[in-house]
């Protein structure tokens, strides 16, 4: 399976990290081998010193498809859940700067904890889900779908053209306003409309 990551999909986090509004989906893909699942503790990595967390919404792939026209793309995921798309702020500055690709900073060895997943079917709106993410149990970053620039069929409309969609696949769906950094002996938990979702201890 892999990861694929939308950046820059909320407003008020472009604003926050001095970027410009995309004309279209940005996104970057992460390896399977970023997973972090049961709420297994996160180890601070030792090639960072900014580690960030970003709170997103993520989709479960349910069908093989390319070129999906974005008023099918609502059948092509069937439950959502929380993750975190854990980011080595450092080096992503680094990269942008030296105009070098993301990997490092995003694509890392647990870069993408992500809950349980809730059935599409018991959302009452899956294009208007509240989330968000609290830190040593205050609330950082609260978000709802019905924000997004981009919304999932969009997103899965337009990565599809490049990349197939297989059944499993994961796509996170960008952060809200917020993000910032961990250190170790932190805990963070995703909240999925008022239900915890999501626990990580930064060890
Ligand atoms: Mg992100």
């Amino acid at each position: 399976m892999k990861i694929i990551c939308i950046g820059r999909n909320y407003p008020a986090h472009v604003e926050e990290m001095e970027n410009d509004i995309p004309a279209e989906p940005l996104f970057f893909m992460k390896p399977d081998t970023a997973l972090l699942i049961r709420n297994r503790p996160f180890y601070y990595p030792e090639f960072t010193s900014e580690l960030h967390y970003e709170c997103e919404l993520v989709l479960r792939i349910c069908k093989l498809g390319r070129h999906i026209a974005e008023k099918f793309a609502g059948t092509y995921y069937d439950a959502v859940g929380i993750g975190i798309d854990f980011t080595a702020r450092d080096l992503q500055r680094e990269a942008m700067e030296k105009g070098l690709p993301w990997e490092r900073a995003k694509s890392f060895d647990f870069s993408a904890p992500v809950s349980r997943f809730v059935p599409v079917s018991e959302f009452r709106d899956a294009n208007s889900v509240n989330f968000s993410l609290q830190l040593n149990g205050k609330v950082v970053q609260e978000g709802n779908s019905k924000d997004m620039i981009f919304s999932f069929g969009r997103i899965i409309s337009h990565v599809s053209k490049f990349v197939t969609l297989r059944t499993g696949d994961y796509i996170f769906t960008g952060t809200p306003a917020g993000v910032g950094p961990v250190q170790i002996g932190d805990r963070l938990e995703g909240f999925l409309e008022g239900d915890r979702m999501l626990a990580v201890e930064i060890k």
